[in-house]
């Protein structure tokens, strides 16, 4: 098992597969994009598939999640989960995306075994999200969410960040067209992983805004009697249901005392927490003819040393180097 010194266990692993993206969204990368990995510093897809098999065979990992940069951009995206389907115990599989690139890979993936995926969508206004991503591609976004319901990857979840001055009026808009499309919606709390360091606490809008927000036009009930366990989002029934929304709200309701989540990123290395600020090379280990349990023992005791949480209310707190474009969401 991979527990840590807080008695919590590990069992959702997030796969960053590329630190690349084709998007340049203001709230995480400059518009030159970053000096991006070398190709010889990230793991073959050998590699990432003996690692996925050593977290599910030896230490307890029952959730994958295949994150980046742009998951999509990853040529060799359906063979890892291909191979990673054929494991036993087969892990359940998702991906986390911007959607672009879906209408062309959903029924690919869907038959390697993904089971579902989630989709980051912020806005419903084709300029607004222009401004944002700096691309003009939100209509192939929403080919890519309707092709993922149609090849069966659901449900397909739609991850919204709100920001002032640019989409905080569009709560109540992007849910009505979610529960219209059959998706589901969750917002978070903007966190303080962009390239640049401009994320400022004062300028976020907070899941208290959001709930304001969407009950202008929605009734909106706590769904499980407020209980979210290790789920990062707390979900509401939006007018006596079915249909529900979910907020996660990683700044101001922080949920890292129920934290499974391991990560590995692009070129190999453990991180135990979205805000770790020291790594474990696992790409070292197996590039030096580590065996398997050699392996695992790394990861374990890079998990013991798990951190309480984020320490964003730390005095000190001190935002890690990698971005969130090179750790995965
Ligand atoms: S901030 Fe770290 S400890 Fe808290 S939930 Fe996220 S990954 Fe887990």
């Amino acid at each position: 098992m991979l527990i840590d010194t807080y008695g919590r266990v590990a069992t959702d692993l997030r796969v960053s597969l590329t630190d690349r993206c084709n998007l340049r969204c203001t709230y995480c990368m400059p518009e030159e994009g970053l000096r991006w990995l070398a190709k010889p510093d990230l793991l073959t897809d050998d590699e990432i598939v003996r690692l996925i098999r050593i977290a599910v065979t030896e230490l307890g990992v029952t959730e994958v999640r295949f994150t980046g940069g742009e998951p999509l951009l990853r040529p060799g995206l359906v063979g890892i989960v291909e191979r990673c389907a054929a494991l036993e115990p087969r892990p359940r599989m998702s991906l986390t995306t911007n959607g672009i690139g879906l209408k062309r890979t959903a029924t690919a993936l869907k038959a390697a075994g993904l089971d579902r995926v989630n989709v980051s969508l912020d806005t419903l206004r084709p300029d607004v999200f222009k401004t944002l991503t700096r691309r003009d591609r939100h209509q192939d976004v929403l080919d890519g969410m309707a092709a993922a319901r149609e090849a069966g990857l659901t449900p397909v979840k739609v991850n919204a960040v709100l920001m002032p001055g640019l989409n905080e009026d569009e709560a109540p808009d992007l849910l009505a067209w979610a529960i219209e499309q059959g998706y589901e919606l969750r917002f978070i709390e903007q966190m303080p992983l962009d390239a640049q360091h401009g994320w400022k606490r004062d300028g976020m809008i907070t899941a208290g805004d959001i709930l304001e927000s969407l009950r202008t036009r929605f009734d909106l009930a706590p769904e499980g009697a407020g209980e979210r366990g290790s789920a990062p989002a707390e979900r509401w029934t939006v007018d006596g249901g079915p249909h529900t929304v979910g907020v996660i709200a990683s700044v101001t309701r922080p949920f890292c005392r129920a934290c499974d989540r391991t990560r590995l990123t692009a070129d190999g290395q453990v991180r135990t927490c979205l805000f770790a600020t020291e790594e474990t090379d696992l790409r070292a280990a197996l590039r030096s003819d580590a065996g398997d349990e050699a392996v695992a023992e790394l990861w374990r005791k890079a998990m013991w040393g798990k951190k309480a949480g984020s320490g964003l209310d730390d005095p000190g707190f001190l935002q890690p180097d990698r971005p969130m474009s090179a750790i995965g969401g």
